[in-house]
């Protein structure tokens, strides 16, 4: 708790009503997406770049750790308040301050949900492609924080690829603006990219200048279901030697089909290995139709025992209904889960995926795995009971176990959820030394007190991740249900 004084002159900065110092309020800002809980000393939801400023400062006067928060929809612990301090929420920031046609940009607050600039734009005929599957929940400067991506981004790219400029407000409080509406910029140091997937440790996003498309005007869908896993990731590499970019190309393992089955209980077959969701999008009815057939003629001649393809909008929504439902048929088959996110060169998914399932049976936890196999960004979901004794334990033994399997072919620890603390510890054995110390170095220089979200991202040491690493995050158990916020129920991780 701090001083009633000082809190004063956080309300006088945003607003009485926008400071929150009572345990019930401050439990609102503890948690995010992960099974991860500390309440802050106190939470402020500035209006304005200006208003973030000052209290940045003041923060910075008082020594006190700053954590930026969106939604709190993250799944990496990034936006917990580990040190305590002053989370700074930006849902106040919402506005959306342009869409410029001319210049197919927007420009947008970062608290803006990302499903809302979406629709705003898509209105009139552009588009923001960058879809988390959270983003119903998740604001802007979050996705640029995390540097977020979805089912859209093999195709279209991740958020990095949208944001041309920022604004941020720096550890200091001084306002820094960086790149602009323009689509060449070699003056600077490419400082907007800096910041996107920060996490928060570097400074406040308060405002993004983002790049749109063209809305493509017709969108076709199929969906493949494999008896063998290999059949089905020998189709995705043929389908990109054809020359072929699909829209979206997702992947779903056998346990993953089967949990999906026993809570909706869409038909699909209890034997398949693997189920592929295949979509194209365009501006031409019959080119982006005639790419689905070829598509699908390519997981026959791979052996797909059957192909479904969506004729109208309302089989399209059908045959999404399976991937949709993963995130709340998982919750039906324990109460607990650690959604990891490991990204490997698109020829290693059915390595790390075979990998996964050797964890699997060696620690004796469900581990189903879907994700987006054209990028080969995989999401295993480690199933667990933590009311279960040592079963935490355990979890950490298979986390550890694909973290390293991920990294062995030639993959990294994060593809688009970041690092926060539940894969810090794992760093090093990521980026190396070298480039830890170039990392603590920039660190350094925009945040030399080290107040911008403590302990997120980088590891204190270069020592290897200790056992153990899992049951020492902190957890308020038992006072928020630990599946996170009933909000992202619905939407699939
Ligand atoms: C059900 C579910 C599905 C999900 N699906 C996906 C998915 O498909 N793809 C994907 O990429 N992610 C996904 N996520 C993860 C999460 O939604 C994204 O990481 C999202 O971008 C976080 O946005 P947020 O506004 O909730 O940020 P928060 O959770 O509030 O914060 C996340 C991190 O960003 C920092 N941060 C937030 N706002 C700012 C700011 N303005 N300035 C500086 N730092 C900031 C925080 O300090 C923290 O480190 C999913 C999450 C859930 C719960």
């Amino acid at each position: 708790m701090l001083p009633p004084e000082l809190i004063a002159e956080f309300a006088a900065i945003v607003g009485a009503a926008h400071v929150h110092s009572q345990p019930a309020q401050l439990l609102a800002y503890s948690y995010d997406g992960t099974f991860q809980q500390r309440v802050p000393d106190l939470a402020v939801t500035p209006g304005s770049t200006e208003e973030v400023a000052a209290v940045v400062r003041l923060c910075a006067r008082e020594r006190l750790p700053m954590i930026p928060r969106g939604a709190g929809s993250g799944l990496a612990g990034g936006t917990i308040p580990v040190s305590g301090g002053v989370v700074i929420s930006l849902t106040r920031l919402d506005r959306i301050l342009e869409t410029d046609r001319a210049n197919r940009v927007a420009v947008a607050e970062a608290g803006v949900v990302t499903a809302r600039l979406q629709a705003e734009v898509e209105a009139v005929g552009l588009f923001y492609p960058p879809d988390p599957a959270s983003l119903n929940q998740s604001t802007l400067g979050g996705n640029a924080a995390c540097n977020s991506g979805g089912p859209r981004c093999f195709k279209y790219g991740v958020t990095k690829d949208y944001v041309l400029g920022l604004t941020v407000v720096l550890a200091d409080g001084r306002i820094l603006r960086c790149g602009g509406k323009v689509l060449k910029n070699a003056t600077s140091y490419q400082l907007t990219q800096l910041f996107v997937g920060s996490e928060g440790t570097l400074g406040v996003i308060t405002e993004l200048i983002l790049r749109l498309r063209p809305l493509p005007r017709v969108r076709s869908t199929a969906l493949a279901l494999f008896e063998r896993l290999d059949d089905a990731s020998a189709t995705v590499t043929a389908i990109v030697a054809a020359g072929i970019l699909p829209a979206t190309l997702e992947l779903m393992d056998g346990t993953t089909i089967g949990v999906v089955e026993d809570y909706l209980g869409l038909g699909l077959p209890r034997a398949a290995e693997a189920l592929l969701i295949l979509e194209q999008d365009g501006n031409d009815e019959e080119v982006t139709a005639r790419e689905v057939e070829r598509m699908a003629a390519l997981c026959r001649e791979h052996g797909a025992v059957e192909v479904r393809i969506a004729r109208t909008p309302a089989e399209r929504n059908d045959l999404w209904q399976a991937r949709r439902a993963v995130s709340p048929a998982l919750g039906r088959l324990r109460p607990n889960k650690l959604g990891e996110d490991v990204t490997v060169p698109p020829a290693a998914v059915p390595a790390l995926i075979q990998r996964v399932r050797a964890i699997s049976e060696e620690v004796g936890l469900p581990i189903p795995v879907f994700g987006h196999a054209g990028d080969g960004n995989l999401h295993p979901n480690i199933l667990f009971d933590r009311r279960r004794p040592g079963e935490l334990g355990r979890v950490e033994r298979a986390a550890t176990a694909i973290f390293r399997a991920a990294l062995a072919l030639g993959g990294t620890l994060s593809g688009e959820h970041g690092i926060g603390t539940l894969k810090r510890d794992f760093m090093v054995e990521d980026v190396g030394p070298v480039g830890l110390d170039v990392m603590r170095a920039i660190k350094r220089a925009l945040d030399p007190q080290g107040l911008l979200n403590p302990l997120k991202k980088l590891p204190p040491t270069d020592e290897p991740a200790r056992s153990g690493f899992l049951s020492a995050l902190p957890s308020l158990e038992g006072i928020i249900p630990d599946t996170g916020h009933p909000a992202f129920a619905e939407a699939g991780a």
